[in-house]
């Protein structure tokens, strides 16, 4: 069965980890780096990406994060975990790196400006899909970089995008009902595990 972990230092780790067990995977909350030895896939919540960084650092991931990506691991970032993912984050040192993106945080308004809209999904090659956006102080992406795939689009924006086994989004899929994003990253993973 395969094993997908969430960092679970702070944000909607929780909610992930319901999305992924209805998904009829085995999902557990990551808090100590030895924790992700066990994982085929890992999600980065949302949260404060700040908050994120700080307790990365604090418990030392980092150094096991790059062990896990560079070992070609799914990982997926959303809202805030997409932030900690990126290349590139406007006006702060924070980003690991693994997605070569640009993103600015709270791009689309403060707390009182979050809002939900229907995003154009392209999963799988299938255009014209609608997917319910949870957008919460989301950062936005404003640059994708090269072998950068977009997979949601919101208006002309990138929302959702993937660059090999990295899969990154500015909003919740854990907080609605629909669970094919996740299910989307779990395919991911099986592939990568019957390929490895
Ligand atoms: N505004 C947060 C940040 O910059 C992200 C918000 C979220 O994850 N919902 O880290």
């Amino acid at each position: 069965m395969c094993r997908i972990g969430v960092l679970a230092l702070q944000g909607s780790f929780r909610e992930h980890v319901q999305a992924l067990t209805k998904c009829a995977v085995h999902a557990y909350e990551v808090r100590l780096p030895d924790q992700l030895k066990a994982a085929d896939g890992l999600i980065v919540p949302g949260g404060e990406s700040t908050v994120i960084d700080k307790l990365i650092k604090k418990y030392g991931f980092k150094a096991h994060l790059d062990h896990f990506f560079r070992a070609g691991k799914p990982m997926m970032g959303t809202c805030a975990g997409m932030i900690m993912l990126a290349g590139k984050v406007l006006g702060q040192d924070i980003g690991w790196g693994y997605i070569n993106l640009t993103v600015e945080r709270n791009a689309y308004g403060r707390q009182i400006d979050s809002f939900e809209q229907d995003i154009d999904l392209n999963l799988n090659c299938r255009k014209g899909q609608d997917f319910k956006g949870i957008f919460i102080r989301a950062p936005k992406i404003v640059k994708v970089g090269t072998d950068v795939q977009i997979l949601g689009m919101l208006g002309k924006e990138a929302v959702l995008v993937r660059q090999n086994h990295v899969v990154a989004c500015s909003f919740h899929p854990e907080l609605c009902r629909d669970l094919r994003i996740h299910q989307y990253f779990v395919q991911m993973i099986k592939k990568n595990k019957r390929e490895s």
